[in-house]
């Protein structure tokens, strides 16, 4: 049995129960395997497919809080630390009721090849909790974020592993976990991303996901001789991912005619009013119903069907495993030229596959959302100068930081032979870096 086979059987063995975590082990390795194959002695005795799929640690915890009521309630809390041969640990926390370990170490082990292809020096990490922030007042959200902190405080730091947001966690969230590290530590550090402009954030960073998501895009339409410029474009979302990808979509000649929350979802044939959305979701916290209710061209649909709309490009931006088989199929039949990846891991293998085998150009999220960890990392270098740059610096060393991501990714699927399949590219570029850094460091 090859390598990598041996390996994927006894990563299944070893985490039985855990679906997104054995799926997303599963792409990353069978997409290795030119580069395994090129090394497999080397790899063998030295371990490195066991080593890269086990986290260095998995940390959980309970976390107690007291809600409006008086009545104290429990979550538990997660942060797995997965490699930082190249730098501390860098990785979300994300609040959902869905979230479990499965999950968080899907996300913690992406990350990895994410934050190596952004060139920076950052390790992978990921982290959160069970609670849903939906429907609690800003004091039980504090209150929560207050004990979520006070028992991971132990194990973060700016140089050793640096949280930032992800889904339900957001500016405010980031404040109130800040504010109890500092508390608790009594030092000023860089030891989360994402915080506010008055008191270390960076200019650019709300933006920066669905910006550099865009930024990618654009460079692999441009790669394939199309423009950007002129097209349709769905995207799924009304997050922070979307709404940003949704602007700059815009502001680059294209037409966006979708966006959806967890209910339900838009289609607007005039394009998404990117000012009226942001009210709805970032002011109001409300329900995509508002929109339509106050845009005369919205139509307002209940559950899925974003990816039913005839589109040129799709941009997946909601969650994990948003984007089926069905939905492909759809897309390819209306004509899409390419999707790229805003969320985490939205395409499910087959669908991935049934867009790559139809010739769609198919950019998967660990590179084209690699613009939030990135201007995270630039965060980090600006919280260790002590300084801040301006809006316009930040967002040119995101969209240098992104086309380089398409060039290394599009060189490496070349140089193994696998010309046009991103996925495979992105793998072997985020991978070759940490396996380097991984065999000068010796068995650790
Ligand atoms: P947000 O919480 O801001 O937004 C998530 C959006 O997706 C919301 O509109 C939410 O709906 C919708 N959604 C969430 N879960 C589901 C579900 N099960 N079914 C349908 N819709 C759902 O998160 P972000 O925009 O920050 O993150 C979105 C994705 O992008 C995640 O996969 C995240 O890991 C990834 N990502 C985020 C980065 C960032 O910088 N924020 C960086 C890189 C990746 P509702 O409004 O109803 O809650």
């Amino acid at each position: 049995m090859g390598y990598v086979d041996e390996v994927l059987e006894k990563v299944s063995k070893k985490n039985e129960g855990q679906p997104e975590f054995l799926q997303a082990v599963t792409e990353v390795l069978e997409s290795l395997r030119p580069v395994v194959e090129a090394n497999e002695e080397l790899y063998r005795k030295e371990a490195i497919l066991e080593r890269i799929t086990e986290p260095d640690r998995q940390i959980m915890f309970r976390v107690p809080w007291v809600d409006d009521n008086g009545q104290v309630q429990v979550n538990r809390g997660f942060r797995v630390q997965f490699n930082n041969s190249i730098g501390p640990y860098k990785g979300g926390l994300r609040l959902h009721p869905s979230v479990n370990l499965s999950i968080i170490k899907f996300l913690g082990f992406e990350q990895v090849f994410k934050n190596s292809l952004t060139s920076l020096p950052i390790g992978g990490g990921k982290g959160g909790s069970d609670f849903d922030p939906k429907g609690k007042s800003d004091r039980e959200i504090m209150a929560f974020c207050q004990s979520f902190m006070t028992e991971l405080y132990k194990y973060i730091g700016a140089d050793m592993d640096v949280p930032a947001g992800d889904i339900g966690v957001g500016g405010r969230e980031i404040g109130y976990l800040f504010g109890q590290y500092k508390r608790i530590r009594g030092t000023y550090e860089g030891v989360l991303t994402g915080k506010g402009l008055t008191y270390g954030g960076s200019l650019a960073r709300t933006e920066a996901t669905g910006y550099g998501l865009l930024y990618f895009t654009e460079e692999m339409l441009k790669s394939n001789g199309q423009d950007i410029a002129g097209k349709t474009v769905c995207v799924s979302g009304a997050g922070n991912v979307a709404i940003y990808a949704i602007q700059k979509a815009q502001q680059l000649g294209a037409k966006v005619v979708t966006c959806s929350d967890s209910t339900g979802w838009i289609y607007d044939p005039e394009g998404i009013d990117v000012a009226l959305l942001k009210e709805v979701k970032e002011v109001k916290r409300a329900r995509l119903t508002e929109y339509a209710a106050k845009r005369p061209s919205a139509q307002y649909h209940e559950g899925r069907g974003v990816w039913t709309i005839k589109c040129d490009v799709a941009l997946p931006c909601a969650t994990q495993n948003e984007l089926l088989l069905d939905d492909a199929k759809a897309l390819v039949a209306n004509g899409v030229i390419a999707v790229a990846e805003g969320a985490n891991m939205p395409t499910t293998l087959e669908a991935t596959k049934y867009l790559q085998e139809n010739g769609v150009l198919f950019a998967p999220g660990k590179a084209s959302n690699a613009g939030g960890v990135a201007t995270s990392a630039l965060e980090m270098s600006q919280n260790s100068e002590r300084l801040s740059w301006t809006f316009e610096e930040v967002d040119s060393k995101l969209k240098n930081i992104m086309v380089n991501i398409f060039h290394n990714l599009d060189d490496a699927s070349k140089k193994y032979g696998k010309e046009g399949d991103y996925v495979a590219g992105a793998n072997i570029a985020g991978f070759e870096k940490v396996v380097n850094a991984m065999l000068a460091q010796g068995a650790c």
